[in-house]
């Protein structure tokens, strides 16, 4: 009888507990905001979009030096499927992993410019696409797609043939309810007076800035147009490029222009319900 009776308290117990912890919030209820990890990849770009479904879009890959660190990053942010992959161009600093990446993980989508080159990143990238049979989707401005409500526009490149190869880089407009980012990859000031003068909406609230903070980008009527909150600027410490450069820095202060770098503070994390906006370092 004093077994039965334990028992049927265990029962009751474990019942119990069961329901009450069913009606407890989750604790981890930040997930379900939308997520923009710029992450620090040294002097590279890659960028992590996370839907609020936790859907993943992942910009560019890092260069091949950081590929150890670069492939926990994604495991520590829990990626195990990627709905949109893009490359923005195809420099190593960001395609470096895509070969690791491809063969990793489940792609859905692939995003390119129409350009190739001759490198062994390229070339080794481009195999596991056709060892997946990944069809691959070409990057042109004007291309819309949206991904868990979370809207994507395309803004360049806008010409076929560009002599400088950071020009053909896929810029992309992430819109999720009333926040706006942009991502630049390497486009040049030929690349940005492209945008304006085919008249897209570039407003946004962050700006990821277009090649590592070089003065080759960024001119005065593009930043003033996109008029961001803030800027983000992707580069590795006491790289050979002396970036981001003085001009860049100095127009983001004069236009004040809060800036964050991946070579002073890490991965940069933004997170929005689609009205309030907060970065995490
Ligand atoms: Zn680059």
């Amino acid at each position: 009888m004093k077994r039965i009776l334990s028992c049927l308290i265990i029962i009751f117990t474990l019942f119990f507990t069961g329901c009450i912890e069913s009606n407890i919030e989750p604790s981890n209820n930040i997930e379900k905001y939308f997520k923009v990890i710029v992450l620090d990849v040294g002097q590279g770009d890659s960028i992590l979009i996370q839907t609020p479904n936790r859907k993943n879009i992942l910009i560019d890959s890092g260069s091949n030096s950081v590929r150890e660190s670069f492939l926990n990053k994604l495991d520590k942010n829990k990626v195990k499927d990627i709905e949109v992959l893009i490359s923005t161009h195809p420099h190593e600093d960001h395609i470096g992993n895509m070969d690791d990446v491809i063969k990793n993980y489940n792609i859905n989508n692939i995003y390119m410019p129409k350009v190739t080159t001759n490198t062994k990143t390229f070339i080794s990238m481009m195999e596991e696409i056709k060892k997946k049979n990944i069809k691959i989707k070409p990057a042109k401005a004007g291309i819309k797609f949206d991904v868990d409500g979370v809207e994507f526009e395309l803004l360049a490149p806008n010409e076929n043939y560009y002599e400088e190869l950071n020009n053909y880089s896929v810029v992309v407009r992430v819109k999720y309810k009333s926040r706006a980012f942009l991502f630049m990859g390497d486009a040049e000031k030929l690349s940005e007076g492209e945008i304006l003068k085919k008249g897209y909406e570039v407003g946004a609230d962050v700006i990821k800035l277009g090649h590592h903070g070089s003065s080759s980008s960024s001119s005065v009527q593009f930043i003033k147009k996109v008029n961001p909150k803030y800027a983000v600027i992707s580069v590795g410490k006491d790289n050979s490029y002396g970036h981001p450069h003085r001009e860049t820095i100095s127009l983001l202060n004069k236009l004040r222009i809060k800036y964050f770098r991946t070579d002073e503070v890490g991965d940069i994390i933004f997170e929005t319900d689609g009205y309030n906006l907060w970065t995490k370092k």
